[in-house]
């Protein structure tokens, strides 16, 4: 069967992180799209068809708690993965409260981000299915009012 890639927005402000974490996800047959703030990460959002966020906690500027309070009120479908320090485990925790999917510890061990990854779409494509069989019981309750 042929996969078909998760689109993941990758934020993060650390450059070498993010390009060593998305030549991973490549890799693994992923379509990875970088940022480097939570500005550049919500300019993306506008334009580009994104399934999963993976989203540093830490960086200068909107921080990634603001930048999933954005995703959340205006991409409610989009999950997000959180990525934290050891230090900020709490912050992601209450990021899970505010809708994170799920968090990651940094470095970011493979088997997890893939399991959580995996996850987050699982999630995403179920909701999306019921919203289309819910929207199809619709059109045909008001057809059936004609
Ligand atoms: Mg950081």
């Amino acid at each position: 069967m042929i996969k078909i890639p998760t689109h993941i927005l990758l934020v993060d402000d650390e450059k070498d992180f993010v390009e060593m974490l998305a030549l991973r996800l490549n890799e693994t047959g992923e379509k990875v799209t970088p940022a480097y703030d939570g500005q550049m990460g919500l300019d993306i959002l506008k334009r580009e068809n994104i399934d999963v966020v993976i989203l540093d906690i830490k960086m200068p500027g909107m921080d990634g708690i603001q930048v999933l309070r954005e995703i959340k009120s205006l991409y409610p479908l989009v999950e997000v993965i959180l990525l934290t320090g050891h230090g900020s485990a709490e912050t992601a925790v209450e990021g899970m409260k505010l809708g994170a999917f799920d968090y990651l510890l940094k470095p970011a061990d493979a088997d997890e981000l893939t399991a959580k990854l995996q996850g987050a779409r699982e999630k995403k494509e179920a909701q999306e299915e019921r919203i289309r069989k819910a929207e199809v019981r619709l059109l045909l309750r008001k057809g059936g009012n004609i």
